[in-house]
């Protein structure tokens, strides 16, 4: 590989399967492209199906040892494995940007990120208490215990490569249980690489295994086998339902984290600057690739031109180009399929009657760079208006009243982020309450941490993910009943 790092070995071309490091077994391998330049990074196993059930058998083995540890125990190793992604965060940064696209600036803050829930649910790990209830006859003793749900399976998007790992594993791990990761196809090398740092940390042979390969075979394997007890999928609606259906016959538990078509609601009241910077935070972070990218652009009428005036300027300062280069704001998108749905949802908009204020075109840095956008007279007939874009385009709508917007931001199937700028406190109320949305931003288009909930309505899925709510997803409730007469 042409990547400088100072730790080559974080480079991972095998899987982390079973005792160690193994190719397929029959040597079958996928190809992983840099999304910039197209160059070849490496290749990963295309694991077998054969390769995948030996997986989940050893997950399983070792599911009951992992469980008897104490949660201090599995802390230790969960800080440790912390301590050495912090040690080789700008390797990771640059696999994480060779793989993915992303500015090497958001690449580092990613890992920061993705580090802070290891650490945030070692600790979290300690605190998973069981309930004593106060006996209904006086020779019963009821006693709640939380358990692990067992061996764990996670599904996992190319967005955020690392961050969407370790908010599924970290929690899994510190409450007992261990977890297969599928990473997705395009970013294999960030999820390897933590497995290298994981082994290197001590965390035994089994208890976090990276499979890469068909994501369909393995998706089959993962969803069907019955003792996997619990799936976390992070990705597109679409396929969520599939993967829903398919965990039916097992009767799996699940956490769906799944699209999203963000509003983002400027009032009257708003202050203007503030609101034009979240949302040039919240629409064109990784190039518009995210789930809580701001989808729809809201702005009340009487403010419409003073806020695009501010608006406009700001986009016009983002560099578009390689993400390894200082000072580029927006690298390539994914592949070219994403590149084609966001001309294609342009194009529709614009023979609908959308007018083009700002970009428009691909960027001549590289056949995926695309540049900011920003469209304006927008209407609900446009494909742009309901599906998640994806990509960089900013699509502005008008509206009159409060009611109105809140019935229109709610006019989709999907439930996951909202944002709104205003300076009232009782409409901040009203409008919270209103919106059918997991995650409410006011005055705020940056919304993740790792100490509070993450997690959709509707559409967009179940579970939550970080807080003190992320480690529920992976315990079970036991009751005992003891008569001790
Ligand atoms: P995106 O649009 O972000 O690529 P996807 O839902 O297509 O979202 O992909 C998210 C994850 O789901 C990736 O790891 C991908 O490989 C995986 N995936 C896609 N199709 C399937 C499937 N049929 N079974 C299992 N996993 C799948």
């Amino acid at each position: 590989s042409t990547l400088q790092l100072s730790n080559p070995d974080l480079l991972k071309q095998s899987c982390l399967i079973k005792d160690g490091w193994h190719a397929a077994s029959d040597e079958a391998t996928l190809e992983v492209n840099n999304p910039f330049n197209g160059e070849l990074i490496g290749t990963v196993p295309s694991l077998t199906t054969k390769d995948v059930n030996d997986a989940v058998a050893y997950s399983h083995e070792v599911q009951t040892a992992w469980a008897a540890k104490t949660a201090q125990e599995r802390a230790d190793l969960l800080q440790k494995w912390a301590d050495l992604i912090d040690a080789n965060k700008e390797d990771l940064a640059i696999i994480m940007t060779a793989e993915q696209g992303k500015p090497l600036t958001e690449s580092r803050g990613e890992v920061g990120y993705a580090n802070s829930f290891i650490r945030w649910f070692a600790e979290e790990g300690k605190r998973v208490y069981g309930d004593v209830i106060p006996a209904n006859k006086s020779q019963l003793r009821h006693v709640i215990l939380k358990q692990p749900v067992g061996v764990c399976a996670a599904i996992t998007p190319w967005n955020f490569p690392a961050a969407m790992i370790t908010r599924k594993a970290a929690p899994a791990l510190a409450a007992g249980c261990t977890m297969i990761i599928k990473p997705a196809t395009e970013t294999p090398f960030s999820a390897l690489a933590l497995g290298v740092l994981a082994e290197q940390a001590g965390i035994p042979a089994g208890v976090i295994q990276v499979v890469t390969g068909k994501a369909s075979t393995i998706g089959d394997i993962l969803t069907g086998d019955a003792r996997i007890h619990k799936l976390s999928f992070t990705g597109s609606t679409e396929v969520g339902r599939t993967l829903m259906a398919q965990c039916a016959p097992t009767i799996k538990k699940l956490s769906l984290e799944l699209g999203g078509n963000a509003p983002f609601i400027v009032f009257d009241d708003a202050d203007l600057e503030a609101a034009a910077d979240g949302l040039i935070a919240s629409k064109y972070r990784n190039a518009g690739q995210t789930c809580v990218c701001a989808n729809r652009i809201y702005v009340q009428d009487s403010i419409k031109d003073q806020f695009l005036d501010v608006f406009v300027k700001k986009v016009a300062e983002l560099n578009v180009g390689n993400g390894m280069d200082d000072g580029v704001d927006i690298g390539p998108l994914i592949n070219q399929k994403a590149l084609e749905k966001v001309q294609a949802l342009l194009k529709d908009a614009l023979d609908k009657g959308a007018t083009l204020i700002a970009g428009g075109s691909t960027n001549n840095a590289s056949e995926l760079t695309y540049n900011p956008t920003v469209i304006t007279d927008i209407s609900h007939d446009m494909d742009i208006a309901s599906e998640e874009i994806f990509g960089p385009i900013a699509t502005i709508f008008t509206f009159k009243d409060e009611a109105e917007v809140i019935r229109q931001a709610n006019d989709t199937i999907y439930g996951l982020a909202a944002y709104f700028y205003s300076g009232d406190y009782a409409r901040s109320w009203r409008v919270t309450e209103g919106l059918e949305y997991g995650i409410i931003g006011h005055n705020t288009g940056l919304i993740s941490t790792e100490v509070a909930p993450f997690g959709g309505v509707k559409q967009s899925g179940f579970g939550r993910e970080g807080s003190k709510y992320g480690i529920e997803e992976y315990v079970v409730t036991k009751y005992w009943c003891s008569d001790i007469s």
